[in-house]
């Protein structure tokens, strides 16, 4: 299981901090704050910040800061919106975060080619606003306002991955900062390739570890000519996911299918000031003409139905969607606010599809049964879904019972074939989770990936696996 204990400090020798400020002036900080807002996250870690943030400009930046850590021997921690949660950024080894938010301009539309490429620090919510008036849209969507260098360094994904794919499909070319400093490129604007080393790949999900991405290609879409949005409530969870998994093997090409229990539905009421029933429910959105969306929403119409579901009801205005995906969005923070204090330990396993019913059914029981307040919501499409657990932050006794709950949970998934994380990343939290899921084989090889690329150790060390 993971320790979480803290490690300890790491402050920053004066003549590193020296070398920054007269490199970086304002755009390099060393107030507490400003590093305590870039060394922590939602997780249940509590670590001391890293010893200074350089605010990136630029690509030239981003060298320079690379480079004068390496002189000084002392980590970078790349930085996007910080909305990571596995502990991602947390500076394990102290080190200098580079946050590349200010990197945030969209360099090139090519709509003909369906085609962005932008700076790291553009958000998915600013793309698609810069987007509006081309008929394009950048679908993936991890509900936080998240930046496009930081979903592409998880390998993220969201609600829309069902239909869309994740940042693993939709990354087409990099522009890389090494370890050494030295600017490389990935890829291309093509669609495909089969020119040596898929390096794009490589860099997409590295979390920080092998270099700082400074320039990124993505893919767009046309947006769809008809959306629309549905609920539907289900007697028991089993009811739910069956729907699902039925949608799935006929191949609708559902654009969105998220899953939330009645407790967690419960949560949302209460944080959104909705008063939606407080039963499992499935939230869905189809994508495409008019004719196919009606035709993909009568088929899960009846698929629910036949489940037991009822109260299908639709929002077709712009307002109500925005309204119900919002709510869906900040199930999260809902979750926590009902429970004043406390923190979320949170899983993230997938599992092949068939075997997502037994999956939930399992978790469910086992945290009934511990008595932890819990919530679970699930982009169930992919069989992905989180259980988070509320748990105290001064009692050892629920972290320990709740690392617990998130390990079993963890081997159920492994042992019927699924992963450990489906889209927010291994991190600290999860990296023990890591070799049980592909042994110490493929760790192995992992760790020599990273000695090639950062012999020294230096980009976002301590984590995804310990070094020997
Ligand atoms: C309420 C909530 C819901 C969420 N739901 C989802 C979800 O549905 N799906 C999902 O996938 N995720 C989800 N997440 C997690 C999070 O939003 C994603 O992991 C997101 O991709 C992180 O992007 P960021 O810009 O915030 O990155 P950060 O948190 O800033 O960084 C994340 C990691 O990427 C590295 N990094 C950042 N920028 C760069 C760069 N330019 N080059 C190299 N490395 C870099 C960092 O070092 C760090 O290791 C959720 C988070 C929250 C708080």
């Amino acid at each position: 299981m993971s320790t979480l204990v803290p490690p300890p400090d790491f402050p920053l020798r004066p003549a590193l901090i020296d070398a920054l400020q007269t490199r970086f002036a304002a755009n390099c900080s060393t107030a507490l704050a400003v590093r305590a807002q870039h060394g922590r996250d939602e997780s249940v870690f509590d670590v001391p910040p890293p010893g200074a943030v350089v605010f990136a400009e630029s690509t030239q930046d981003v060298v320079d800061a690379v480079r004068l850590a390496g002189e000084h021997g002392v980590p970078v921690i790349p930085y996007g919106a910080g909305s990571s949660i596995e502990g991602h950024l947390l500076a394990v080894q102290g080190g200098i975060s580079i946050d590349v938010s200010r990197m945030n301009r969209v360099l090139s539309i090519q709509g003909d080619d369906l085609v962005a490429t932008v700076q790291p620090g553009v958000t998915r919510k600013q793309l698609n606003e810069e987007l509006r008036d081309t008929g394009l849209f950048f679908p993936i969507d991890p509900g936080a306002d998240a930046s496009l260098g930081g979903m592409a360094a998880t390998r993220a994904s969201g609600t829309n991955a069902v239909r869309y794919g994740t940042m693993r499909e939709n990354v087409l070319a990099l522009e890389v900062v090494t370890a050494q400093g030295d600017v490389i490129r990935t890829g291309t604007q093509a669609r495909k390739s089969s020119a040596g080393y898929d390096l794009t790949r490589l860099f997409v999900g590295s979390e920080g570890t092998l270099g700082v991405m400074t320039e990124v290609t993505v893919r767009l879409y046309p947006l769809p000519e008809a959306v629309s949005a549905a609920i539907c409530f289900f007697p028991d969870l089993d009811a739910a996911v069956q729907t699902v998994i039925q949608t799935i093997q006929l191949g609708v090409p559902i654009a969105r299918v998220e899953l939330l229990d009645g407790n967690t539905v419960r949560m949302v009421n209460a944080h959104a000031k909705l008063t939606l029933r407080e039963e499992p429910m499935l939230l869905m959105e189809f994508h495409g003409s008019p004719a196919s969306v009606q035709e993909q929403a009568e088929t899960v119409q009846a698929l629910a139905s036949e489940a037991g579901g009822n109260d299908f009801s639709w929002a077709t205005t712009p307002e109500d969607r925005t309204r119900l995906w919002t709510a869906r969005h900040n199930a999260f923070f809902a979750a926590l606010q009902s429970r004043p204090g406390c923190r979320a330990v949170t899983t993230d396993t997938c599992v092949p599809i068939s075997r997502l019913a037994d999956s939930v059914r399992a978790a469910v029981d086992d945290a009934n049964a511990s008595g932890i307040p819990y919530f679970l919501v699930g982009h169930v499409g992919d069989g992905n879904f989180h259980m988070g657990y509320l748990i105290d932050p001064e009692s050892p006794d629920e972290r320990e019972r709740a690392e617990r709950l998130s390990h079993d949970l963890v081997a159920r998934t492994l042992a019927v074939g699924g992963t450990c994380t489906g889209e927010h990343g291994i991190g600290l939290h999860k990296m023990d989770f890591l070799v049980e899921e592909t042994g110490e084989g493929a760790v192995d090889l992992m760790r020599a990936v990273k000695r090639a690329l950062d012999p020294r150790g230096l980009m976002n060390p301590g984590k995804i696996f310990r070094m020997r």
